[in-house]
């Protein structure tokens, strides 16, 4: 695999060395149940506490603010449900267009129980209308829900402005956080934010460990039933990937502003490269403030899929902000909600790096794409 390009790290990273090293004890010798008073259990209740305090520090939240879950979806899912069980009967939860399918699934099984979701939209740089939020917040409004970045296209949403207006209407705010941190600064401790929801694979960390942000005094009911992270997530933890996750945590605080500086110089050069290289190319969001690593280009009139299994085919892996759905090509709800012309957005790619991502592997894509763009355009699939 070492000969891969892979760009694809939005949708997952790779493990950093550190990460697997400290996860691999959890899995073998040191399986004892945290719960468990004895003090095998408790050594182990202890890991987990540091792996709290990890999470804590890279978002400038205190540990006991810190819930650990399965997943970003589930962090997510929980700060809404969750919240809402205390709102009764306010019926209103307000997201944007834009939002993740784990946030907009959640919310459209809200809307067949009954509750009124409000939809705020973007403008084409994917920037949010503030002032429709403002407009739109009632006495009826239970929840806001919103990314901070996203992750098609990497624009990041003024959220101190979103948690000023909430904040103003007394009412709480969700921020879903997954593609921000480790990529942008994130801290709990300067906004007015009630929750805000992590991934650990996203920062180098194992797939199978999220967190959730709840502050301090804030009621939550929890989805899972159970004693465990303080009645608020039933289940005995996944303590090796909550251990990994919380050293992701660690260097990814450790590591963030020397990443950023890096990874936008190789995102700005891959942009330029490819939009120089081919007149057919444009950068969707390309105004917009975006975290370091993601770039969205759309490719005027050719099929996104079709070019992504020609990067496959020489190593490259990227991915398409649309969905296959019966054989059709949709573009992606973002793109969409962008208002970006569909002979882009059906043609539009993510390439999202890491700090393992390199200047020769840039360059070896913006040196492939014109002739995989007159493949595709021999191949008709235009
Ligand atoms: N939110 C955003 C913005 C994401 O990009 C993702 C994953 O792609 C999620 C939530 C879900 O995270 P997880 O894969 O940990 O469930």
């Amino acid at each position: 695999m070492s000969d891969l390009t892979y760009f694809d790290n939005n949708a997952t990273t790779r493990p950093l060395d550190e990460v697997v090293e400290a996860m691999l004890p959890y899995l073998r010798d040191q399986y004892a149940n945290p719960s468990s008073v004895h003090q095998f259990g408790q050594s182990v209740r202890h890991s987990l506490e540091c792996a709290r305090a990890q999470v804590a520090s890279l978002i400038g939240a205190d540990a006991k603010e810190i819930v650990f879950t399965s997943s970003g979806s589930e962090s997510i899912q929980l700060a809404i449900r969750g919240a809402l069980a205390f709102r009764k009967p306010r019926k209103q939860v307000i997201v944007s267009t834009v939002e993740h399918s784990a946030a907009g699934k959640m919310t459209a099984q809200l809307e067949r129980e009954g509750y009124d979701i409000v939809e705020i939209g973007v403008d084409h740089n994917g920037s949010l209308d503030c002032a429709e939020l403002e407009r739109r917040l009632t006495d009826q409004t239970a929840l806001v829900s919103m990314m901070w970045a996203n992750n098609e296209t990497g624009a990041i949403f003024d959220v101190e402005r979103i948690a000023e207006i909430v904040q103003a209407a007394g009412i709480p705010l969700h921020l879903d956080a997954v593609q921000a941190i480790g990529k942008t600064d994130v801290r709990v401790d300067k906004l007015a934010v009630s929750f805000l929801s992590l991934s650990a694979h996203k920062i180098h960390g194992p797939k199978g460990a999220g967190a959730l942000f709840v502050r301090r005094r804030t009621r939550l009911a929890p989805t899972i039933l159970g004693s465990q992270e303080s009645q608020r997530r039933g289940g005995t933890e996944n303590v090796a990937g909550i251990v990994g996750m919380g050293v992701a945590a660690e260097l990814a605080h450790q590591h963030l502003a020397e990443d950023a500086m890096q990874i936008t110089g190789l995102r700005d050069r891959l942009e330029q490269g490819i939009c120089n290289a081919s007149k057919l190319a444009r950068v969707n969001a390309i105004d917009a403030r975006r975290i370091p690593n993601t770039t969205n280009i759309g490719f005027r009139g050719l099929q996104a899929e079709a070019l992504l299994l020609l990067l496959s085919e020489s190593g490259v892996c990227a991915s398409a902000g649309a969905a296959c759905s019966s054989g059709s090509l949709e573009p992606s709800h973002v793109l969409q909600a962008m208002g970006v012309d569909p002979e882009y957005a059906h043609g539009s790619l993510r390439f999202s790096l890491s700090r393992f991502s390199t200047t020769d592997e840039v360059d070896q894509v913006i040196e492939l794409m014109p002739s995989l763009i007159n493949r595709l355009a021999a191949l008709g699939a235009r």
